[in-house]
Formats: C-alpha cells, sequence, structure tokens
C-alpha cells in the first residue's frame, strides 16, 4: 500500500456481530516471548526481549508468559533467564492486572523463579509417552513425579501454577491421541494441583470436532472449560475454527503468540502458533472483549520480525502493517 492510502482500520471495519453462546470476554495467555522464541534459530539481545514484553503489555495484554527457567543447554535462546526478569518484574506496577508468568521445569528451576520473585509460574507435560520421553527424558508418569513437588511448593507460596499438556490430538510418533488418555493426564496435573491446564495442539493436526470431543471429556470427569485454556497450532490451518469451537464449550483462556512467532523445536512438523493478531481479529469481529490494542500489537510484532530479520507468518500482521508488499 502506499503511505496516502488509508488502512482498513481507518476505512472503519463493519459493527461486531456477537454470536450466541459465547464468552463475552477472553483472556489471552500470550506465549510470543517464551513459546515462540524459544523456537527461533538465533537469540536476541535481552535488551530487545525485555522490550518486546514492554511493548506486549503496552499493547494491552494481561498475561504475558516471559520466559523459561529450563536447563540452558536445552533451551539455549532462554538462556537469558536471570538477567531478562529484572528487566521486566516492574512492568506489573506500571500495568495493573499485568502477570509474567515463567515456564518451571523442575525444582531447580521452581528455585531459580523463586529467587527472582516470579509470581506465575507453569510446568509442561506430554499427554504422550514418546513426547514425554524425547522432551522431558521421561515417561508420563515420571515426569508427573517430577512435577509434584514443583506444584506443592510453588502452591505454598501463593504462586498459581499452570500445567501445559502438549500432543493433546495427534503426536508424530504415535499418531493420532485419544481423547481419553489426555482427559487422563490432564486429570493428574489438576490433582498435583495445578490451577490452570492449558490443551496443546502441538503438531496442529487437530479439527473443531475432536476440539469439542475432547473438552467434553474433561466435562464428564468433572473438569469444567473454567478450568481449561486451549494453545493451537496453525499447521494446517486450523487454529481459528478450534478455538471457536473452544469458545462455543465455554472456554475463555486462549493461549496465542504475537505474530506467530515459534512452534516447537522438538517436533519437526511443528510449525506456527496461532497469531495472537489473527485471535484479537476474529474476537473483535465477534464482539468479545481482549482489551488488546490490535494496531499496537501489530506494530510490534512487525518491529520484532524486522529484529529478526524475516517477516511475521500473521496474516493479520501482515495486511495491518503493509508487510506483504515487501514479500
Ligand atoms: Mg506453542
Amino acid at each position: 500500500m502506499s503511505a496516502t492510502e488509508p488502512t482498513v482500520l481507518e476505512l472503519g471495519l463493519p459493527a461486531p456481530v456477537r454470536l450466541d453462546g459465547l464468552p463475552s470476554a477472553v483472556r489471552i495467555h500470550e506465549v510470543g516471548a517464551r513459546d515462540g522464541l524459544q523456537n527461533e534459530p538465533a537469540s536476541l539481545p535481552v535488551e530487545v526481549k525485555a522490550e518486546f514484553i514492554a511493548r506486549l503489555a503496552a499493547a494491552g495484554l494481561r498475561t504475558v508468559e516471559a520466559t523459561s527457567f529450563v536447563h540452558p543447554k536445552w533451551v539455549p535462546q532462554l538462556a537469558d533467564a536471570e538477567q531478562l526478569f529484572p528487566l521486566v518484574q516492574a512492568l506489573p506496577g506500571q500495568y495493573p492486572g499485568l502477570r509474567l508468568p515463567v515456564l518451571v521445569p523442575n525444582e531447580r528451576g521452581l528455585d531459580r523463579a523463586l529467587a527472582h520473585q516470579v509470581r506465575d509460574i507453569a510446568v509442561f507435560a506430554s499427554a504422550t509417552e514418546s513426547f514425554a520421553e524425547r522432551n522431558l527424558g521421561r515417561g508420563v508418569d515420571a515426569s508427573l513425579e517430577m512435577f509434584a513437588p514443583v506444584v506443592r511448593r510453588a502452591l505454598e507460596s501463593g504462586i498459581p501454577v499452570r500445567g501445559y499438556l502438549s500432543m493433546c490430538f495427534g503426536d508424530p510418533w504415535e499418531g493420532p491421541v485419544p481423547a481419553s488418555q489426555v482427559v487422563e493426564v490432564g486429570h493428574r496435573l489438576l490433582e498435583l494441583g495445578c490451577t490452570e491446564l492449558s490443551l496443546g495442539d502441538t503438531i496442529g493436526t487437530g479439527t473443531p470436532g475432536q476440539v469439542t470431543d475432547l473438552i467434553g471429556g474433561f466435562a464428564a470427569r468433572g473438569i469444567g472449560p473454567e478450568q481449561l485454556a486451549v494453545h493451537f497450532h496453525d499447521t494446517y490451518g486450523q487454529a481459528l475454527a478450534n478455538t471457536l469451537a473452544a469458545l462455543r464449550c465455554g472456554v475463555s483462556t486462549v493461549d496465542s503468540s504475537a505474530g506467530g512467532l515459534g512452534g516447537c523445536p522438538y517436533a519437526k512438523s511443528a510449525t506456527g502458533n496461532l497469531a495472537t493478531e489473527d485471535l484479537v481479529w476474529m474476537l473483535n469481529g465477534l464482539g468479545i472483549e481482549t482489551g488488546v490494542d490490535l494496531p499496537a500489537l501489530a506494530a510490534t510484532s512487525k518491529w520484532l520480525a524486522d529484529r529478526l530479520g524475516r517477516p511475521s507468518p500473521s496474516r493479520a500482521v501482515r495486511a495491518l502493517t503493509g508487510s506483504d508488499a515487501q514479500q
């Protein structure tokens, strides 16, 4: 587009149209700074990461996963967690309600997080044995045993714990994953004390009927949508359709990544976290509150893409920032 041409936002958008049975507001759990950047081949300077997180907060996001206190050998891109956290921990004072969770793989990671006054943590489990072995170096039972003291000690410190559950629909080594298996492992994570369960479609193979079926499986086990979040990947273009299916089931917490950053470094076929901008575009059109300033967020993702040296894969970012003209 030329500099004089008005943007689509300046031209005005159709009035939002609400659909029955959807939540009035969605809490976006922004994962770009952690899940996104951990999958980038290059490491960004810590100051750029801190500015990215500050810009996400300024754009209205109120849950911004900041980093991972994992061993640097496993995720070298996030080896600077100790340097990063002091640069961002004043942000909640500036933006009331802002939470900056971090991923913690074990007790050692928890100790590091506690030393930096972290107030929210997450653990990362797998619904399948194959991915648990490859990603965590131990099977499902052993990984839950590893998390038990992490969750207990965090709760004793007043820190809520999100439980990520990956491979909820398909697994690159095992194929389709039965919903009953996902419900079983998810139930065990909640029994440990996790306060929220994020259901991850790590390789992006899920479709809306399967999403509805899985959330119904949790409901049948007494686990309601208020305890669930969804984490979809756009590998096969299903992320927004799956999100809408989850919203219809009553889920109102959705994970996404600014600019569509990242996928999963341990699963070759996993590309494309759902882009936050694409998600906000849909939610805005449905009249669902997110608190996000979409142009400010898209500008942030464009800014970060320039620092990474490649365009954002988010269609909304490309459309809103005119990035398509540069392809
Ligand atoms: Mg992801």
